[in-house]
């Protein structure tokens, strides 16, 4: 079988397109792409001819069977989405997973991601984190899924698009308390690129006066371990005075 490349594309700055990538697509058999039109820019742009599919999330069944057909057959692929690594909160997971099934290889070329972009840079602690891709666009499920986070430890990293960022940082504030800490990680690597560093109050109270623009990552602050082993202050008056009565 050939193999499925997975390309990342530059979530920004045509600067990083790496040698690999840019070589990759001028190597392989053919391209599925998310949205055709954005991805014929950047072949333009690498001076690369090479005939294209359409693979996005409506049409990744029938459109995922014909290309992994064609795999099977022995055609080497690279996907790509319209920003950032594949499958990542973008089409490509159902493909990875049938050729997985398949016996298919899969290479996965390592360059641009929003999410790791942003958790690197926010400030916050990097060592466990769980991302959380785009929240429910339901309210009520959207309410469920943070309580379901309610009590996460971990740092945890959001996408969002402009035009709810105001309602979601509400959401959060209510979740997690006025006082603990998010990076909002906006327009990265591009001209207006901005890390804003406050609490999801100061966030709240900013962005429902100011409309955002541009695309942001929000990276917001893992909770406090329960205190498991301490005591309520009760607790400890009672043992305060028990010493005493000694
Ligand atoms: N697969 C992509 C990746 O790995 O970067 C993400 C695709 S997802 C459909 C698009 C979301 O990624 C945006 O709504 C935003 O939350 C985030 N994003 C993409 N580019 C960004 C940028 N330059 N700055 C900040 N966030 C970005």
């Amino acid at each position: 079988a050939g193999t499925l490349y997975l390309v990342p594309t530059p979530i920004g700055n045509l600067g990083d397109i790496s040698r690999r990538i840019a070589d990759t697509l001028g190597a392989v058999d053919f391209i599925a792409a998310e949205d055709t039109r954005i991805s014929i820019k950047l072949l333009n742009h690498l001076g690369i001819k090479k005939p294209m599919v359409s693979y996005y999330r409506h049409n990744s069944e029938t459109a995922g069977d014909a290309v992994l057909g064609r795999l099977l057959a022995g055609e080497s692929c690279a996907l790509v989405t319209d920003a950032g690594t594949p499958a990542i909160s973008d089409p490509g997971e159902e493909l990875v997973a049938l050729c997985a099934e398949e016996g298919v290889p899969v290479i996965s070329i390592p360059g641009p991601c929003a999410m790791v972009c942003a958790l690197a840079c926010s400030g916050l602690p990097t060592g466990r984190f769980t991302f959380e891709g785009f929240l429910p666009m339901n309210k009520k499920n959207r309410r469920a899924h943070l309580e379901s986070l309610r009590g996460e430890q971990r740092t945890m990293i959001f996408y969002e698009a402009p035009h709810k960022l105001a309602a979601t940082l509400r959401d959060l504030r209510e979740t997690f308390g006025a006082e603990r800490r998010v990076s909002l990680c906006r327009e990265l690597t591009k001209l207006h690129e901005e890390v804003r560093r406050c609490t999801l109050g100061e966030a709240d109270s900013h962005y429902a006066e100011n409309p955002p623009k541009g695309e942001f990552v929000l990276v917001v602050e893992g909770g406090c371990p329960p205190e498991e082993d301490g005591m309520t202050l009760e607790e400890a008056v009672e043992l305060a005075a028990a010493y005493r009565a000694e």
